[in-house]
């Protein structure tokens, strides 16, 4: 065994260190990336069970030269939590820290480690009385370090902001194997440089995050959903500016699905029931979570539905009778992804634009892709409340998948990419830039940003041990 390998079993217990040369050792769980893009070799898998045992990995791994890979659930989708294909790199597991440390009901603050997988907080906090609001397709997997590393999003920012937002405080050990003890529950703490918020988003390759303070809210009286069928884009948007006005804060979801991604559903999943989608471009999820009762809620709605009517903005609509209905509602959109991988490989962007521009964009950029692929078939949706959309891009109907991505990849993002700037949006909204879109990032970030944040890595992992490549080239 190597000497790095020796003192890192010392450090965590030889059966927290995993490597190839284990009798029947399979590490693809953390090698293989959730979308199957990138298969890499890690020299070892740690596994610490504490901030000591991390900082002590980190330690070990910075006098040896060894570069880190944090890893939480490992379902990042944009290839920034596996190691490169060198057999030299550490993936550091936080797995095994998954603790709710405290949860303080008069601060309305929750504490865990970053192994934490997010559900247990979400049902730690409902145990508790509160609602722990960050909400998304891979709760059951993804860790609470792994979202605040990606700065994460999901279905409910709309109301409650990104990961970054529900983020007081944060334990972190640095390059140095130091660790930083910032479990801060302020709401209100102006002594100097935000390094919370340096560090949310960071995807590792600032330092690892071991462990969080949460903002909680109240649990809502009563959630209501509601299912609307529009005429185009841009009465999706005119609904959304009605949804605000009438619903107020209890807005917390607005969903668009476009008629091609539901068709998909309603093709792969037959069982599911998607209602609406065959006579509309569009249909959209509404969610109201109201603080009085489900009566007021409901009324709320229907004063909000009849507007929308009125003005033509939507063509018909179905509300949820009781909550088994609003899950199964909730569960065709997030059934939209996987329908889209058993339907064949596909091109995904994770955009943002503001919200205003998004008819237009979508209208410009859906036609300049059928003339570049005519029969190009395009599965648009997402958190419309947020200018979010997942705008992904697959193969003419028959047409090859993989030939279609070895061949058009780069063009599509070329062409969707340059729109997204010239409609001032981000090619990166949620899922991060990893190493997926890596080289993407110069030409579409600002240059003075750019320079900015090689300086804060430069000073904060001078020797790019941190998740190198992630982010920014090495
Ligand atoms: P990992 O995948 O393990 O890691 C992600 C990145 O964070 C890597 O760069 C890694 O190095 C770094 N990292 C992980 N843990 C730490 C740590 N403790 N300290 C420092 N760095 C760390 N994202 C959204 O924003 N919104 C969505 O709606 C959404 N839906 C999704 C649906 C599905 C089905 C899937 C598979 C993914 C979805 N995602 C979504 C992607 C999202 O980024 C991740 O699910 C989640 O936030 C990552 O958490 P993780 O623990 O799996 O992190």
């Amino acid at each position: 065994m190597s000497p790095l390998l020796d003192t890192l079993s010392n450090a965590v217990g030889a059966a927290h260190v995993l490597t190839h040369d284990d009798p029947g050792a399979d590490l693809s769980a953390w090698e293989q990336d959730w979308r199957q893009r990138a298969r890499g070799r890690a020299l070892a898998v740690v596994r610490p069970g504490s901030t000591a045992e991390v900082a002590a990995v980190v330690r070990a791994c910075a006098a040896a030269g060894v570069s880190i890979v944090p890893q939480g659930g490992n379902t990042g989708l944009v290839v920034g939590s596996v190691p490169d294909g060198s057999g030299t790199q550490v993936v550091l597991s936080l797995t095994r820290m998954n603790k709710v440390r405290a949860i303080d009901a008069a601060n309305l603050t929750i504490t865990v480690d970053a192994g934490c997988v997010l559900q247990a907080v979400q049902d730690a906090a409902e145990q508790a009385g509160f609602l722990f609001p960050l909400s998304l397709a891979a709760e059951g997997s993804c860790t609470i370090g792994g979202n605040l590393a990606t700065n994460a999003g999901g279905t409910q920012v709309l109301r409650y902001g990104n990961a970054r937002e529900l983020c007081l405080g944060l334990e972190v050990v640095t390059a140095q194997g130091e660790v930083w003890h910032g479990l801060s529950g302020l709401r209100k703490d102006n002594t100097g440089y935000d390094l919370r918020d340096l560090f949310v988003g960071s995807e590792g390759t600032l330092g690892v995050i071991t462990a969080a303070t949460m903002k909680l809210y109240p649990l809502p009286a009563a959630q209501l959903t509601a299912w609307a069928a529009v005429p185009s884009l841009d009465a999706a948007v005119q609904l959304l500016g009605l949804a605000h006005q009438h619903l107020g804060a209890g807005l917390t979801g607005f969903e668009v699905m476009g008629q091609f991604a539901l068709s998909l559903v309603a093709k792969h999943f037959p069982q599911q029931r998607v209602p609406l989608w065959d006579e509309h471009p569009y249909c959209v999820l509404l969610e109201n979570s109201d603080n009085e009762s489900e009566e007021h809620a409901r009324a709320q709605f229907e004063r909000l539905l009849e507007t929308a009517f009125e003005n033509g903005v939507v063509s018909d609509a179905v509300v949820a009778e009781n909550l088994q209905q609003a899950h199964a509602l909730w569960h065709i959109r997030e059934s939209i992804p996987l329908a889209q991988a058993e339907e064949g490989l596909n091109i995904k962007h994770d955009i943002s634009i503001p919200v205003s521009k998004i008819p237009a964009f979508c209208a410009e950029t859906d036609a300049l892709l059928q003339h570049e692929v005519p029969g190009v078939r395009l599965v648009n949706f997402g958190h419309l409340g947020d200018g979010n959309l997942h705008y992904n891009v697959q193969a003419p109907e028959g047409g090859d998948a993989k030939a279609f991505l070895r061949t058009m990849e780069e063009r599509v993002n070329t062409l969707v990419f340059d729109a997204v700037a010239r409609y001032d949006g981000s090619i990166s909204a949620e899922h991060g830039v990893g190493s997926l879109k890596v080289d993407k990032l110069p030409g579409y970030k600002d240059p003075v940003a750019l320079g900015l944040m090689r300086a804060v890595k430069q000073a904060l992992d001078p020797h790019n041990t941190l998740n190198p490549g992630r982010v920014l080239s090495a």
